[in-house]
């Protein structure tokens, strides 16, 4: 299929988030966030779901925890027009609470055409929740374990790489889950090489 295409399924699926209601969180979000990126992107970055300012803006990561996540990414010689990136939720939680079961079913299908479309060789989940349903969904249920035991480790899924890492969030007032989490990045580096 030529780029347009990809580029238009990918327009076409982006409208139908803007306008999703198949959950609860449509009621309290200012503005959902479908993800921005890429569409030739080897690795896509899914992290949780929108907080304040991403709520606010309809952009992935544009808060302090994206102010870091670029900071890792530029580390590692990458920028965001080189990859993809979203969220398991397209919705803010009120109060940024974790997701609920029904929201991340709901909202799933979403997140499962965008891996289709682009098609990445690497999915980097950032935080715990992200790596269970990832690892989950893909095949690799059995090898969940604490993101403490399993962060940094590259997972071979049918079709691409799932690897676990803390989120930038979670990490950002930790020192040592900082340093953790930078470490593990340069796996990412070696990787794509
Ligand atoms: N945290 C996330 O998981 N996603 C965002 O887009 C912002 C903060
Ligand atoms: Fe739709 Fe997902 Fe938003 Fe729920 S979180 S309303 S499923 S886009």
């Amino acid at each position: 299929m030529p780029k347009s295409s990809y580029q238009n399924l990918l327009e076409k699926l982006k409208k139908e988030v803007l306008n999703c209601k198949k959950c609860s969180l449509c009621k309290e979000r200012t503005k959902p966030v479908f993800g921005e990126g890429s569409l030739k992107a080897k690795i896509m970055f899914v992290g949780e779901a929108p907080g304040y300012w991403e709520d606010k803006k309809g952009k992935p990561f544009v808060g302090k925890a994206g102010k870091f996540f670029d900071e890792l990414l530029n580390s590692i010689g990458l920028e965001r027009k080189k990859i993809y990136l979203t969220n398991i939720l397209k919705c803010r939680p009120p109060k940024n609470r974790d997701p609920k079961k029904e929201e991340i079913e709901a909202c799933f299908p979403y997140l499962k055409k965008q891996i289709e479309i682009i098609k990445p060789k690497i999915i980097c989940a950032l935080g715990r929740h992200s790596m269970k349903i990832l690892m989950e969904k893909y095949g690799l249920k059995k090898e969940i374990k604490p993101i403490e035991k399993i962060h940094g480790k590259v997972f071979e899924a049918k079709e691409f790489k799932i690897i676990p890492f803390y989120h930038p969030a979670f990490a950002l007032y930790q020192p040592n889950k900082k340093e953790i989490l930078k470490k593990d990045f340069k796996i990412l580096k070696k990787l794509i090489k």
